[in-house]
C-alpha cells in the first residue's frame, strides 16, 4: 500500500473537519474523494501533506509512518501536492514556477529535471509556450496546469491534486482530466479531490464520498458512479 489514513481527526480548533477516516491508496492507482463544500476533502489533502496537525489517527506512506513529519520532508520521500485555487508564485515565470517543483530534489542539477521539464512540456503545450511569462499574468487554467507541472517537477510517486478542475471552462475541464489519466499512465500514483463528482469517479479506480468530515461510502468509481443515492446526491440525478 502506498498511502494508508487510519482513523485521521483534524480540527480547527473546536471544529472537527475530519472525524476518523481511514482510507487507502495503492500504487498505479487514481483514487478520489468527493464531497460538497466544506466536506473535509481540503483538509485531508492538507493533513496528508502536511500542512495541518493531526489530532488523531495515523498516516503511513510507503509503509513509514509520517502522521508528525514536517511538510518539507515530504516531497523528497515523494509526496506532492498540486493546491486547490491557482497557487503558483505569481511574481515568478513559468520557467522558476517548474524550478521551484524540483528543488527538493537530490539530483535537481541533472538531465533527470530537463527530462521531467520536458515531460510537463509535453503533457501541457501552453505552458512552453509561455515559459518566460509570469505565472500571475496567465489565465486560471495556464495558473492550474502550471501548479500541476510544478508537482510533477518533484517526479512525485504520490500526486495530490485538489481541485484541478475548478473554474474552469468546460473544455478545459475534460481536458484536464484527460491529463490526470496520463499522467497516472506515465506511472505517478493519484489522489485526487474534486467537487466534478461525474469525471472524477469516471475517471478513478476507486473512490470515497465524504460528507461533514466522515466518509459515508467507499467503492470503485464506476460502481459508485452507477449508484442511484450517490447519483441523486452527486451527479445532478441522472
Ligand atoms: P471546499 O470544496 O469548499 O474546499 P472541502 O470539502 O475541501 O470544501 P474543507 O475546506 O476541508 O472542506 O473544510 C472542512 C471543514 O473545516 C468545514 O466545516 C470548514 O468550514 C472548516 N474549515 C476549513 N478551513 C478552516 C479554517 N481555516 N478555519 C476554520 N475552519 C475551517
Amino acid at each position: 500500500m502506498l498511502l494508508e489514513v487510519n482513523g485521521l481527526c483534524v480540527n480547527y480548533g473546536r471544529i472537527e473537519a475530519i472525524r476518523d477516516i481511514t482510507f487507502t491508496v495503492e500504487e498505479g492507482e487514481v483514487v478520489t474523494l468527493i464531497g460538497a463544500n466544506g466536506a473535509g476533502k481540503t483538509t485531508t489533502m492538507k493533513t496528508v501533506s502536511g500542512l495541518r496537525p493531526v489530532r488523531a489517527g495515523t498516516i503511513r506512506f510507503d509503509g513509514q509512518d509520517i502522521t508528525h513529519m514536517p511538510p518539507h520532508q515530504r516531497p523528497v520521500l515523494g509526496i506532492s501536492q498540486s493546491p486547490e485555487g491557482r497557487g503558483c508564485f505569481p511574481g515568478m515565470t513559468v520557467n522558476e514556477n517548474l524550478d521551484m517543483g524540483a528543488y527538493a530534489r537530490k539530483d535537481r542539477k541533472t538531465k533527470a529535471v530537463a527530462e521531467d521539464r520536458d515531460r510537463v512540456f509535453s503533457l501541457f503545450p501552453r505552458l512552453q509556450e509561455r515559459m518566460n511569462q509570469t505565472a500571475g499574468t496567465m489565465s486560471g487554467g495556464e495558473q492550474q496546469m502550471l501548479a500541476m507541472g510544478r508537482a510533477l517537477m518533484a517526479r512525485p510517486r504520490l500526486l495530490l491534486l485538489d481541485e484541478p478542475s475548478m473554474g474552469l471552462a468546460p473544455k478545459l475541464i475534460a481536458q484536464i482530466f484527460d491529463i490526470v489519466t496520463e499522467i497516472n499512465n506515465q506511472g505517478t500514483t493519484v489522489l485526487l479531490v474534486e467537487q466534478n463528482a461525474a469525471q472524477a469517479l469516471k475517471r478513478a479506480n476507486r473512490a470515497y464520498i465524504l460528507e461533514t468530515g466522515e466518509i459515508v461510502r467507499e467503492g470503485t468509481g464506476s460502481a459508485l458512479a452507477a449508484d442511484d443515492a450517490v447519483k441523486a446526491a452527486y451527479l445532478g440525478g441522472d
